[in-house]
């Protein structure tokens, strides 16, 4: 093929990104071209209707990932006009596949690090991934979502004088001297250790809400979430969650890190979808933390997936993570005083409806290797083969 002049300045992984960025449009305008033309048996969730005005453009970063998919069918089935933007780094096209072709729904492939223009009422900044393996694989990258990220989405809410939640971490209290974590607690986080590209790329993205509040009159919701599951969380995420269930389901080892006396509390998605949404349209604007203060020890957990899955694994005990925090609980006084929240779904009938879903990606996919602790790469796709570990897949793009 012939080399234009145009074609042949650009420099070649721009030229990659480019086609990639094409064939994604692509395969996203042939799925819509599919459900509009009726040859897809697809038929969108019922969504309300809202009377003229009331109806709000809103902007997902990160929509099509876990947490941001829910919250996505919330506001789409409210009857909102919906954007979301994600890089598909650990998002996944099957978790908003129900809205893609709707007239208020936009899926954009845009990675928020790079500036982008649209005219929206609020932002709800979730781009960012959440699991140890998945953030550690390419930590720089992970810094430059958390800031150079943030500061685009803050630039874009002070253009537009959009309302934006950023969705924050309980990782922002480190490795917690204090329990439970009050959002009053400034936390004890390693600056140079290896979770430090998430947690520091938190705070300082916190910061940064707070200098665009004073300084540039934003209007700033900061969600301080604590460990959530439910279904759609990525089957090679690592997490403790995913890897328990999808361990326990295949009578592999329940491998936990360290002794197992470490403490988490885990919440619902629908809980978290509920507080982000509360938060966001409520006034209180300082942080608010967001989880179940139903707290476990990793050993005490990895005994109830064990029970609910009726498996016969073996609970394995391997060498400790770096840095890993020993306790964390929140306490939401917070969220009960100013959002009047607090979470609904007990645990265990959260994690039998996990467990469904995890059942049915086993059956789709046959086998599921989880993820290691060390850094990984998140799995794009899947077959009816095997969805392999590469947790000593260094390789950056
Ligand atoms: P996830 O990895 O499933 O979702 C993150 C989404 O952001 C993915 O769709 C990913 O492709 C996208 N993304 C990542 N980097 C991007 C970039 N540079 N540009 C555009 N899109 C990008 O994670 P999740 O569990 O859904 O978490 C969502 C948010 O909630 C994150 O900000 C996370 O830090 C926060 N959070 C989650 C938890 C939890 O337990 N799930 C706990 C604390 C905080
Ligand atoms: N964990 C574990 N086995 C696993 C995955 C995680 O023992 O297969 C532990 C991990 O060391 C941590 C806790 O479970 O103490 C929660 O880990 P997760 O990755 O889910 O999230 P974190 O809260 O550490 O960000």
């Amino acid at each position: 093929m012939a080399h234009t002049g145009s074609v042949a300045s650009i420099p070649m992984d721009e030229l990659r990104a480019l086609v990639n960025k094409e064939v994604h449009q692509v395969m996203i305008e042939n799925s819509k071209a599919d459900i509009m033309s009726g040859t897809s048996n697809h038929k969108y969730p019922p969504i309300k209707k809202l009377p003229e005005g009331q109806a709000l453009r809103i902007l997902v970063t990160g929509g099509s990932g876990f947490v941001g998919s829910h919250l996505v069918d919330r506001l789409m089935t409210a009857g909102h006009h919906v954007i979301v933007i994600d890089n598909m780094f650990t998002g996944r096209q099957r978790n908003i596949i129900q809205w893609l072709g709707h007239p208020n729904f936009q899926l954009i492939i845009h990675d928020v690090i790079e500036p982008i223009m649209l005219e929206v009422d609020q932002i709800y900044h979730l781009a960012c991934p959440a699991s140890p393996p998945h953030y550690q694989y390419n930590p720089i990258k992970t810094i430059k979502t958390s800031t150079e990220g943030t500061l685009n989405m803050l630039g874009l809410a002070k253009r537009v004088q959009a309302r934006m939640l950023l969705t924050s971490t309980s990782e922002v209290y480190g490795d917690p001297e204090v329990h439970p974590q009050k959002e009053t607690y400034w936390g004890n986080v390693n600056p140079i250790g290896p979770r430090a590209c998430y947690d520091e790329g938190k705070r300082v993205a916190e910061t940064m809400m707070y200098a665009y509040e004073s300084q540039a009159n934003v209007e700033v919701r900061v969600a301080r979430i604590f460990n959530t599951f439910g279904p759609r969380m990525h089957p090679n995420d690592g997490r403790v969650v995913s890897n328990f269930i999808i361990q326990a389901l295949q009578g592999k080892d329940i491998t936990i890190y360290g002794n197992g006396l470490q403490t988490r509390s885990f919440q619902y998605v629908d809980d978290l979808v509920e507080g982000l949404i509360r938060l966001m349209n409520g006034p209180y604007s300082l942080p608010v933390n967001l989880g179940n203060p139903d707290e476990y020890t990793v050993k005490d957990f990895a005994t109830l997936i064990k029970g609910l899955t009726n498996s016969n694994s073996t609970i394995k005990m391997l060498p400790a993570t770096k840095d890993d925090p020993r306790q964390r609980k929140p306490d939401i006084t917070l969220a009960k005083e100013r959002i009047n929240w607090q979470p609904r779904v007990p645990v265990r009938e959260g994690l039998t409806k996990t467990i469904e879903y995890f059942r049915k990606e086993l059956e789709e996919s046959g086998e599921i290797v989880p993820t290691g602790p060390n850094a990984a790469r998140p799995q794009q796709h899947k077959s009816k083969g095997v969805f392999k570990d590469k947790s000593d897949s260094r390789k950056k793009h």
